[in-house]
């Protein structure tokens, strides 16, 4: 990956931060995205330490002019963008009876909504460089569905189909659109658990652990890889044997 530009959502923590600092290790230039003003700077020193011209921004990725400018310096900056990963994403869990429509349309929007917003704004420069590599994290909840997640599950089985159709309609640009799909990830979304919870799922798991965000960001940067070029509209499973698609 040797000088490509790769951006990444969510960054300033969880899985996004440690594919950051997995894809600067495998020598890409690396683009942070996050809303959380301090971590974001945290994750950008380590990520410089390991390759010096990455650059972060502050950015809520429901804000389309946010996300504009970030993109707009980025192409100043590097005058490409080879990688996108979009993996910022919440939950605001209720059964569907006590779900306000607020939390219905803010887990869409960070999670869905603004994964068609930031695609469409680097579709062109890489179209135009006829070479592009986009991986949605999803999730194993968007195809087994579960109960208390209505929202979050309809927007990672959303964007199972947003890139099954946007892999077909750039297939011919040399641009893949994949997804990784993670399985239970000890990171801050999953500490939220209470501890019956953990052991019920961890009971399900054939692997019997959780897994961890570097397990997740190896399956991301195979994916954002040269050598991944004939692989698209794909969903790749990492959950230690809990769904096998
Ligand atoms: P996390 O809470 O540790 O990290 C989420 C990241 O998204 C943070 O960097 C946060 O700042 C960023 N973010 C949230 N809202 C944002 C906004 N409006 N604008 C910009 N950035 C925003 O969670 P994580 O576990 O690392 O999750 C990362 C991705 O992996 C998410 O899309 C999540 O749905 C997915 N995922 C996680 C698991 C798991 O078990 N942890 C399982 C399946 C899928």
């Amino acid at each position: 990956m040797r000088d490509r530009v790769a951006i990444v959502t969510g960054a300033s923590s969880g899985i996004g931060r440690v594919v950051a600092i997995h894809l600067a290790k495998l020598g890409a230039r690396v683009v942070l995205i996050s809303n959380e003003s301090i971590r974001i700077l945290e994750a950008l020193e380590e990520v410089r330490a390991i390759s010096p011209e990455s650059e972060a921004f502050e950015a809520d990725v429901t804000s389309f002019p946010c996300l504009e400018e970030s993109v707009k310096l980025t192409l100043e900056k590097f005058g490409r963008i080879d990688i996108l990963v979009n993996n910022a994403g919440i939950t605001r869990d209720a059964l569907l009876v006590r779900m306000s429509l607020a939390d219905w349309e803010r887990v869409l929007a960070v999670n869905l909504t603004s994964v068609f917003q930031l695609t469409r704004m680097i579709l062109k420069p890489m179209m135009k460089a006829r070479y592009g590599r986009i991986v949605n994290i999803s999730s194993v909840v968007g195809v087994t569905g579960n109960p208390g997640q209505a929202n979050y599950v309809a927007s990672k089985a959303g964007l199972v189909g947003f890139s099954k159709s946007i892999a077909l309609e750039i297939a011919s640009r040399n641009i893949t659109v994949n997804c990784v799909a993670p399985g239970f990830i000890a990171t801050a979304m999953t500490d939220a658990l209470n501890p019956k919870a953990k052991e019920a799922i961890l009971s399900r798991i054939p692997m019997g652990a959780m897994g961890s965000p570097e397990d997740v960001a190896h399956a991301v940067a195979f994916l954002a890889s040269e050598r991944a070029g004939y692989i698209t509209g794909e969903t790749l499973h990492v959950n230690g044997g809990l769904y096998m698609g």
